[in-house]
This record gives structure tokens, sequence and C-alpha cells, in this order.
């Protein structure tokens, strides 16, 4: 197994795959359609939004980011969502978050129907993931798919493995403890709360972490045997300028296994995952 885990060999592989099916579902008059609704012009946003739009055009499908003004209202917002939501040409609808302050007390989280909902974060989509599913057709979180994707690709096994995972969001955390028992393997969701916190990671056989905290992960977090494997989904703005994750990763990347780097990991995997959903979406809309 390489010891950087990019992303990019996965994407340039499975990128033929979505194209594929994209070719295919226009063959059956389904031409996958994604409204990504921006409001407000948050840098990190505009940027994530543009990412996703190159990336469903790569692969044949449409994208419009539908700007809204930061003062929109909440009544404006709400039915344009509930539009598209009815729209039967729209087979896919992510609101970019955050909300800017204006509605940022909205609950987005069921506002797509679950069948549009290509982040996966509606409650029924989230369901299937307590029910046991792998995510293999259904729309399941962006970043959790992405990571079993990526899994999948290098060859790590999750069966029977020790995957200890930092971080217990809703968008990360929790969906990836799921998805990875669905997956068997045998989770550790740790927070910061977690007491003996470098024991529990010194002790997995994958450690992914997803807390949001520029290097914090150091040596001292990881056995010095070359048998671990780290995911850092983590992405921090450096005041120097430029990215980094969870992880120091020049500090601990010769006592591992495996590592994914920041950026070039799991952010563009997120991306890919949007373009997939999107796809699944269209086809479950048949
Ligand atoms: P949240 O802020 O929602 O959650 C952070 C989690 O980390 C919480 O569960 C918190 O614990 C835990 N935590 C914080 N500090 C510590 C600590 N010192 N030790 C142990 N646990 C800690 O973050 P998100 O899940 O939204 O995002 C996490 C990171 O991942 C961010 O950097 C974000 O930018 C990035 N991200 C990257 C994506 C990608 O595609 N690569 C996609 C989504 C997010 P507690 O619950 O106890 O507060």
């Amino acid at each position: 197994m390489e010891k950087i885990l990019y992303a990019k060999p996965v994407i340039d592989n499975e990128i033929e795959v979505l194209k594929k099916k994209c070719l295919e579902l226009n063959s059956k008059g389904v031409h996958p359609s994604l409204k990504v609704i921006l409001v407000g012009e948050d840098a990190g946003s505009v940027i994530y939004t543009r990412n996703k739009k190159r990336f469903c055009e790569k692969i044949g499908a449409d994208c419009e980011i539908v700007k809204l003004d930061e003062q929109v209202s909440e009544n404006d917002f709400l039915e344009i969502v509930a539009n598209y939501n009815n729209d039967s040409q729209v087979h896919g609808i992510l609101i970019q978050l955050p909300l800017p302050a204006s509605l940022s007390h909205i609950d987005t989280t069921n506002l797509v129907r679950p069948e549009k909902d290509v982040d996966g974060f509606h409650f029924y989509n989230v369901a299937k993931l307590f029910a046991g599913n792998k995510g293999d057709k259904e729309l399941i979180p962006c970043t959790p798919k992405g990571i079993v994707t990526m899994c999948r690709h290098y060859g790590i096994e999750l069966e029977g493995k020790k995957v200890a995972i930092v971080g217990r969001s809703i968008i990360v955390g929790k969906p990836l403890s799921l998805l990875l028992t669905n997956h068997n393997a045998t989770v550790t969701l740790a927070h910061s709360r977690t007491a003996n916190l470098k024991e529990i990671t010194r002790d997995a056989d994958i450690i992914i972490t997803a807390i949001g905290n520029p290097k914090m992960f150091g040596k001292e977090y990881f056995r010095n045997d070359q048998s671990q494997i780290v995911l850092d989904v983590g992405i921090s703005s450096m005041p120097e300028g430029g990215i980094a994750g969870d992880c120091d990763f020049h500090q601990i990347k010769d006592q591992l296994k495996a590592i994914t780097p920041v950026p070039k990991g799991i952010g563009p995997m997120t991306i890919f995952s949007v373009a997939q959903n999107l796809l699944q979406a269209s086809e479950n809309s048949l």
C-alpha cells in the first residue's frame, strides 16, 4: 500500500464509473441535475460550491449554484427550497452551510426531501445507517461515504479492524461510526470529553481524526511500528496561509503504515461523494 493516500488516484479511477452511469441515465431520459443553494458570500462556501459544480460537470451532470442575497427573507428561502423539492427535473438539492446569521436559526436537516438529499443529512437517510445499510444505494453523508470509497480503493480492510474516530459531529463522526460498524469494523467514537485519548488512538488499527484542531495529533498519539493507518478529515485555515489537518503530518508519517494528506486527501473524496449521491438520487427517480 502507498504511504501517502491521495484522493487523486481514487477519483481518476472512479470518475469513469460515474461518467458511464451519467450517460446511461441520459439514455433513459434522466439528466442529473443538482441545485446548490448558496446564501451570502462566505469565502469558504463560495470555494466549496464552485468545486462541487466543477466536479458534477466533469461527470456530465448539471449543477447550478443558486446564489441568494445574504438578506433573503426566511419565507423566500424556504419557498425556493420547496420549489426545487417539487420540481421533478431536479434530482439533488444541497444547502451550503453555514447560513448567514439572519437564517442560522433554521434547522436545515430535514428541509430537502430525503430522495433529493445529496448531503445525506435528512433523518430518513440517517435512519438507513441505523438500520445497517452500507451506503451503496442509499444517500448517506458524503465524508463518511468518501472515506469508505478511499478505503476500498487502497485495499484498507475494515472488517474486524479496531477503528478510533475522534470527533462526534452529526456530519462526520457519528454517521461515520455507524457506517464503519455496518462494514464490520469495531468502532470507538472519541470526543473532547474522552479520557485517555492517546491510549485509544495508540490501540487502534485505523484512526480517523475529525476535530478541526490543526496538527493536534503528534507522534505520542500513535505507535511507532508502521502498522497504523491515519485518515485525517480536519481542515483548518492557518494564520500563515494554506490549510492543515488535525494531524502533524510531517512529524508522524514515518511511524505509520499510511496517512492521508491535507489538502488532497479526504476533502476531494467528500466532493466526489456528492456527485455519487446525485447520480444515485437520479437513478432512484426512475
Ligand atoms: P465539529 O466542530 O462539529 O465537531 C468537532 C468534534 O471534535 C466534536 O465532537 C468535539 O467534541 C471534537 N473535539 C474537539 N476538540 C477535541 C479534542 N481536543 N479532543 C477530542 N475531540 C475533540 O466539527 P466537524 O465534524 O464539522 O468538522 C471537524 C473537522 O473536519 C473540521 O476541521 C472541518 O473543517 C473538517 N471537515 C472536513 C471535511 C472534509 O471533507 N475533509 C468535511 C467536514 C468537515 P465534543 O463533541 O465533545 O465537543
